[in-house]
């Protein structure tokens, strides 16, 4: 793993003329992930373009934003200026008709290789020949998506962690095509965005899922099997090992049916039984509990405080 703390290298990357500079950014999905990274990158003064097939989930991200800038603002980490100018760039779209200016496109939409292949698809007739695309997959394979678009050289994989104006890393994972620039580029838009790069070879789930959701599928295992309450786990965690979160409350952050795709993905990907998905967390995904985005999972996000559903 090669972390990237050393400031100078990156700065020297962004000297290189061959390096693209990205100031147009285009994010496909406005859910949680979507949300925050067009948080980050209108805060960082680039011009975004944020695109969801549902309207309702774009209202509700330039709300949510606004509300998480408004905590920024009252922690006297951004003023309200800069709240004002950093919502003044992001523009909202149902389809992907204004993307032909985006530099690069970061799409964050729901964790299914079928529903990726067909975004791309739709994608890539509407921007120019030079943009980039990222994903922000959490566990699919980015030579795969990359070679099912009409660029895979200028495809990358960028991981960004929950809450994303929040947390400091991004994963960065190279598919076997991608090539020198747009690793470079992404490194360079990272240290814009404050954030520290660890790179990661394109293996399922990568490096911060291949060790943390194995961790909450357990977690899961254990509950299914009566070894321990949701209540009992979760404090087991975070006193015991000192977790911030319990695997639980963290399953319900994350959502299930991301944990869940997550899970098959290893499985799948990697053929081996130790990553086989929980039963009880592929029931709690069929029945619609998705975690704090439905207000229930683990936990029953309608009472305060939430009220352990086990
Ligand atoms: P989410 O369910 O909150 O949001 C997904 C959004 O994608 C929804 O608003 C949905 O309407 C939209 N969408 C679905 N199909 C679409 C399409 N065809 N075109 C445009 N938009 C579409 O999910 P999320 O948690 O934001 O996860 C998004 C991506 O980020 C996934 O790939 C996930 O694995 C990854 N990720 C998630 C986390 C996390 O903690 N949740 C962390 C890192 C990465």
């Amino acid at each position: 793993m090669n972390v990237t703390m050393d400031a100078p290298a990156i700065h020297a990357a962004t000297l290189d003329t061959a390096v693209p500079l990205v100031q147009t950014v285009g994010i496909i999905g406005a859910g949680q992930m979507g949300t925050g990274i067009a948080h980050v990158c209108a805060l960082a003064g680039l011009n975004v373009h944020l695109s969801d097939v549902k309207s309702d989930a774009l209202a509700k991200a330039m709300d949510a934003m606004g509300r998480n800038m408004d905590r920024q603002v009252n922690r006297g980490t951004i003023s309200a200026e800069d709240k004002l100018l950093g919502l003044s760039h992001v523009e909202t779209s149902t389809d992907f008709a204004a993307f032909d200016d985006c530099d690069l496109v970061i799409e964050a939409a729901t964790e299914k290789e079928e529903v990726k292949h067909a975004i791309f698809r739709a994608l890539t007739p509407h921007l120019k020949p030079s943009c980039l695309i990222a994903s922000n997959t959490s566990s699919i394979s980015i030579t795969r998506l990359g070679a099912a678009t009409d660029r895979p050289e200028k495809f990358i994989g960028m991981h960004f962690m929950n809450p994303v104006p929040v947390m400091k890393l991004v994963e960065v994972i190279r598919g076997i095509a991608t090539d020198e620039p747009t690793f470079q580029a992404v490194q360079a838009l990272a240290v814009r965005l404050a954030k520290i790069t660890a790179v990661s070879e394109d293996f399922p789930a990568f490096i911060v899922n291949r060790i943390l959701v194995p961790m909450i599928n357990e977690a899961v295992y254990a509950l299914y099997e009566g070894v321990g309450s949701v209540a009992a786990i979760d404090t087991s965690m975070k006193l015991g090992a000192n977790h911030p979160m319990g695997p639980l409350e963290l399953a319900d952050f994350i959502g299930l049916d991301t944990c869940l795709s997550i899970m098959q993905v290893l499985y799948e990907g990697l053929s081996d039984s130790k990553y086989r998905p929980c039963p009880l967390l592929v029931k709690y995904v069929e029945a619609g509990w998705l975690g704090r985005k439905t207000n229930r999972g683990f936990y029953d996000y309608t009472q305060t405080p939430p009220r352990p559903t086990r």
